[in-house]
């Protein structure tokens, strides 16, 4: 009988997985993402699309759908659904693990100040006008309303909307992975002083943080949410071993 997993995802590491794994004849693969994004990126696998209801109703769709093996490889940040699937796969005993990519972490010459969110953020702009690139989503940005004197550039998947009610603000759509050459080239091109995003890891997006290094710009990062305690892993070699050993594949 060929084994069903439930793939949560949202992230790249999610879509490259999901090819790995639904490549293998002896595996139903499905991806759930939660429909926030308006044109999401294609995937490889069948998607489903939209909250499950809570940890009661993602262990409903698991014991109605008969899943062998539930992985979590949404994004660091997305701290709701990740404790959701680890109290569903408490309830269902469907076994389940995390494929999370590790923080990034500074290196020489990094400017880094970390904050806790967008309001801390705000506040660690200061006073004076500042020429300030947002790497935030459309949930985060709201809080910069509140310092009005900065000279925003914003780039984002989706268009943020309704706008920001700042009169200095570019908007710039865009979706990883960004190479660093580009991105230092658009933060030259802005005169960036002042760069806010959050610690997401991996290689998609860190071009901005090489660059920034290399310019001497200041980094304001978003603490991460505390992860699930789900079992672990961070690449997708140990997220295939993983799930092979799980469903004894292997
Ligand atoms: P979140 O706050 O952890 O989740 C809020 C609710 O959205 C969850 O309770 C769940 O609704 C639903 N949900 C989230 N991810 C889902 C998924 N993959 N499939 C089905 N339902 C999902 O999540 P978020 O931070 O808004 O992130 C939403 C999606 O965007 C995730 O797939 C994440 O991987 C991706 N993403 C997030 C970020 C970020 O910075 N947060 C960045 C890049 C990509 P129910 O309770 O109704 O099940």
């Amino acid at each position: 009988m060929r084994k069903k997993i439930l793939i949560l995802g949202g992230t790249t590491e999610a879509r490259l997985l999901a090819g790995q794994l639904g490549l293998r004849e002896e595996l139903d693969v499905m991806l759930s993402l939660a429909g926030r994004t308006i044109a999401p990126a294609a995937q490889p696998v069948p998607v489903r699309t939209g909250g499950f209801g809570g940890a009661e109703g993602l262990s409903i769709y698991l014991s109605e759908e008969k899943i062998d093996l539930l992985i979590d490889a949404t994004h660091p940040y997305a701290a709701q659904i990740s404790s959701n699937a680890a109290q569903a796969s408490a309830l269902t005993k469907v076994p389940a693990f995390a494929l999370r990519r590790a923080p990034w972490t500074p290196i020489k010459g990094d400017k880094w100040q970390s904050v806790a969110g967008a309001e801390e953020a705000v506040e660690a702009l200061g006073k004076a006008k500042r020429r300030v690139f947002l790497a935030l989503g459309r949930q985060e940005i709201l809080p910069f309303e509140n310092a009005p004197q900065h000279i925003y550039v914003v780039r984002s998947v989706d268009p943020i909307d309704p706008p920001l009610n700042v009169p200095n603000v570019t908007y710039i759509l865009g979706r990883g992975p960004f190479v660093q050459a580009d991105e230092m080239a658009l933060l030259k091109k802005h005169r960036i002083e002042m760069l806010v995003a959050k610690n997401s890891g991996g290689k998609a997006t860190s071009g901005k943080i090489a660059a920034a290094r290399e310019l001497g710009i200041k980094v304001f990062l978003f603490e991460r949410p505390a992860a699930s305690d789900m079992r672990a892993v961070s690449s997708l070699t140990e997220a295939v071993k993983l799930a092979d050993h799980l469903l004894s594949l292997a």
